[in-house]
């Protein structure tokens, strides 16, 4: 597949609209505009790839909508050169997303063929650094640990303890819980102590469900 000034363009379009919708953090905007989408999708919708909205990634899973990507992302206030614990790899776009403003990241997967391709596009765009892993997410990453970042792609029922455990005093976790009809509330939690922490609840979005286990 290749970057043409047409997907450039498309990209830059998609960015102005998310500038539109309320995003304001310009290394969000910028990391979006230097990941192509279009190469996370299969080519029937690479004509649309940079429509906002989400799409199938096979194995029942999604690739996230730009806007829900943009606002997770947001929230997270990734700086350079700090550590991100990323749940549910899917397709590898936000893994990049967040590579691209210089993050480390560490991906999570349980479904091994989403696992399988998201590592051959890491390594096919350059991306070779991010970090991916065949695991249940519910277990973080305690060699890694403690991150700076962890952000959730998936719904959660609640707030996993093992994943608040493995967050940096001082640092942001957001992530989608189940609110009992169907969607979630984006929370965002910054870690103010051993045993504290500070919760922001934000909007609602929908999201593919955290499951246990691998697959
Ligand atoms: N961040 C992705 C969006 C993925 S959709 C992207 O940019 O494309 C959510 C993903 O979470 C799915 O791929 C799903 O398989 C994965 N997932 C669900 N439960 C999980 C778990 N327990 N551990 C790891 N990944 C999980």
């Amino acid at each position: 597949m290749k970057d043409t000034f047409r997907h450039k363009g498309l990209r830059r379009r998609l960015v102005e609209e998310l500038r539109g919708k309320g995003i304001r953090d310009e290394s969000v905007l910028a990391a979006i505009n230097a990941v192509p989408r279009h190469f996370f999708l299969e080519k029937a919708f690479e004509e649309i790839a940079y429509e906002d909205r989400a799409f199938p990634i096979g194995a029942d899973q999604t690739i996230s909508q730009p806007f829900t990507v943009a606002y997770q992302t947001s929230l997270l206030e990734v700086h350079a050169g700090q550590s991100v614990l990323e749940i549910g790899t899917g397709s590898g776009y936000q893994a990049c997303v967040l590579a691209a403003m210089g993050a480390h990241v560490c991906t999570l997967e349980r479904q091994e063929t989403l696992y399988r391709q998201a590592q051959v596009m890491f390594m096919a765009l350059g991306f070779e650094h991010v970090r991916a892993f065949f695991r249940d997410g519910y277990g973080g990453l305690p060699e890694m640990a403690p991150f700076d970042r962890i952000l959730v792609t998936c719904g959660a029922p609640e707030v996993p303890e093992t994943l608040k455990d493995q967050l940096r005093i001082g640092g942001i976790m957001v992530i989608p819980v189940d609110e009992g009809a169907g969607d979630q509330r984006m929370i965002r939690l910054r870690r103010t102590g051993s045993t504290s922490f500070e919760e922001t609840r934000l909007d609602r979005f929908r999201f593919v469900p955290f499951l246990r286990g691998k697959s």
